[in-house]
């Protein structure tokens, strides 16, 4: 990110949710995103995922502007090379965990092996199930089994773990993290939670729109072990 920043207008109101933000991400990385509400993490992760653009600076990716996109460009991007995780999953209610994650297989570019991505998000006895008939930490898993399978560069998550228990939280964290390594995904995530920057390659620290500090963390901690 060079130099980014984003006003939203409404009416005669501005607000600087984010202000001239520098940055680097390597491929592969694991980075949490830490800060209070308010403090422009979503408006961050949403302008790195192409879902909005910035009032300023751009965003590179490997390379390319994503910033001087056409439409066409920024939706193949969105489609391709990004995928969301959210903190209230955000499944199709009337579609099985497996349709949900065939169904982003089915809009992407490339895809991975459906089966193999459903067993490793621990579904594979729950494939033919509603998300009504799943917890709220199965429907986290078919969130994040439907982002990896259509193979994105970056996989991007807003508080996946918001929703959930303390216990499902952290098997959740393991799990984007197993995906971090296994698949070699770029992860980038947002919470509240400080410790979980014990978990990330870099930490990125936000306050009132802009980045106070980024940390570059040479061992990252086990999600399974962060001392809470
Ligand atoms: P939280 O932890 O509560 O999710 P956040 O750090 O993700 O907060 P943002 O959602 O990025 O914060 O919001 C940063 C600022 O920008 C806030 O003041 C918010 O009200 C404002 N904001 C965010 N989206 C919009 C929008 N679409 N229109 C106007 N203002 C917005
Ligand atoms: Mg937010």
């Amino acid at each position: 990110a060079k130099e980014i920043s984003k006003v939203y207008s409404m009416g005669e109101v501005e607000v600087h949710a984010l202000k001239k933000s520098s940055f680097d991400i390597r491929e592969g990385e694991f980075v949490v995103i830490l800060g209070p509400s308010g403090s422009g993490k979503s408006t961050l992760l949403n302008l790195l995922g192409g879902m909005d653009l910035p009032s300023h600076g751009e965003v590179l990716v490997k390379g390319e502007a994503i910033t001087h996109f056409s439409d066409r460009e920024l939706t193949g991007y969105r489609r391709n090379k990004v995928g969301f995780v959210f903190q209230f999953y955000n499944l199709m209610a009337n579609l099985t965990a497996r349709e949900n994650v065939e169904l982003a297989t089915e809009i992407g570019d490339t895809s991975l092996d459906l089966d193999e991505v459903i067993e490793k998000v621990g579904l594979k006895d729950r494939s033919s199930h509603f998300p009504s008939q799943l917890s709220g930490g199965e429907q986290q898993r078919v969130a994040i089994a439907r982002a990896v399978a259509k193979n994105p560069l970056l996989l991007l998550c807003d508080e996946p773990t918001g929703a959930l228990d303390f216990e499902t939280g952290v098997k959740i964290l393991a799990l984007l993290k197993e995906v971090n390594i296994t698949y070699g995904k770029t992860v980038i995530i947002i919470t509240h939670n400080m410790p979980v920057g014990a978990m990330g390659d870099r930490v990125i620290r936000m306050r009132s729109g802009e980045i106070t500090d980024i940390e570059c963390n040479a061992n990252p901690v086990d999600p399974e072990r962060i001392e809470w």
